[in-house]
């Protein structure tokens, strides 16, 4: 297949920033190019990479109001031999245009989204921090653009993909209360989906957790807040007498990580009994008492494997000694050494630039 090329508008030399590997902040520092495209009368058009700097939008833009706004998240890494690859890409890109089906948006065809990527992260692969746990995040999103207050579909909308430099995240162990008031996705709604507002819905009950001391909530279903889902922006796995058990995804309520199934791929690979099924907080706490709940450990792009230590049910306080946590650490090695090609990479997940 041919790559497509999208124009590339270059700046001038002199005003090119470098990456400074000491002094970044992920979700702060980007990159100097960005990647646009505007969807018009229905098609894809006036793609080009060119600088990072602020949009223009109207005011009556439809997305300033009504939300029809999508994203993913996705890291490049750069090997001890240079080499620049994207972890799984072709997995977002499916997830991308999933999302974009729920919140009635246009699909994004293959050579934006992954010919695009591409064509910015060799540009930018400068960007890329070598050091150990480092990587470029890269967050394709797109927004709709009609300027029309009304709630209905936009007709118009625009894609594009920044790029910035990333480096370890959540490594202190999490404290997580399980949240029973509050809901991130209900069957039928949108939880499935990447779309903005599922996480702008989610800020006051975590906010609420962080002022009782806690990192993060681990929601639980919408209809009993019985069966837990997930945490913040990661899926979450239990190690319960030597089981992993991660929730299911039938019910529409988790978001189907890219990660969460990288874990379940590897970890039945290693060998561990993996189960995808409803898992209640009554089960999670029985298994505690019984002292059969060794780990519960979160999965997600951003911070790949989350160690969690403390994990509470109101008054009920389960807390690890990830000093002998077993299945995480190895989980997270392995992941770790298959995209720094110190391990093969069996399943084809590595896309080189
Ligand atoms: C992005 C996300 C995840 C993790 O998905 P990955 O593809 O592994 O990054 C989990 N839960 C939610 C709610 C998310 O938004």
């Amino acid at each position: 297949m041919s790559v497509h090329n999208i124009p590339f508008i270059e700046m001038p030399k002199e005003q090119l920033r470098q990456l400074d590997a000491k002094n970044f902040y992920f979700g702060k520092s980007f990159t100097n190019y960005m990647l646009e495209a505007d969807y018009i009368n229905g098609e894809w058009t006036n793609a080009v990479i060119k600088k990072f700097e602020p949009l223009q939008l109207d005011p009556s833009s439809a997305v300033l109001h009504y939300g029809q706004s999508i994203f993913e998240g996705i890291k490049a890494y750069k090997s001890a031999t240079d080499q620049v690859v994207i972890f799984r890409p072709q997995e977002n890109y499916k997830r991308f245009n999933i999302s974009a089906d729920r919140m009635q948006m246009p699909a994004v065809p293959e050579w934006l989204f992954m010919d695009g990527m591409k064509q910015l992260i060799k540009i930018e692969q400068d960007w890329i921090p070598k050091e150990a746990d480092h990587s470029l995040y890269i967050r394709p999103f797109m927004i709709a653009t009609d300027p029309f207050i009304g709630v209905r579909p936009s007709a118009l909308y625009k894609f594009m993909i920044i790029l910035g430099p990333a480096g370890p995240y959540n490594v202190e162990a999490m404290k997580i209360l399980i949240e029973k008031n509050y809901t991130r996705a209900t069957p039928g709604g949108v939880g499935f989906a990447k779309n903005g507002g599922n996480y702008g819905a989610s800020l006051y009950p975590v906010v609420l957790a962080q002022k009782k001391g806690y990192d993060q909530v681990l929601w639980t279903d919408a209809l009993e807040h019985k069966y837990v889902e997930e945490v913040g922006m990661m899926n979450v796995m239990f190690v319960i007498d030597g089981k992993v058990i991660t929730p299911s995804l039938e019910r529409g309520t988790v978001l189907k990580g890219v990660t969460r199934d990288s874990a379940i791929t590897l970890l039945r690979e290693m060998g561990y009994t993996v189960e995808e099924r409803n898992l209640s907080i009554d089960e999670i706490v029985a298994a505690h008492k019984s002292g059969k709940l060794e780990e519960v450990f979160g999965v997600g792009t951003a911070a790949v494997v989350s160690f969690i230590s403390t994990l509470a049910d109101g008054d009920y306080v389960m807390d690890f000694d990830l000093t002998k946590s077993e299945v995480a650490p190895k989980l997270k090695k392995k992941l770790n050494d298959i995209r720094t090609g110190v391990e093969v990479d069996d399943h084809g997940w590595l896309v080189k630039i």
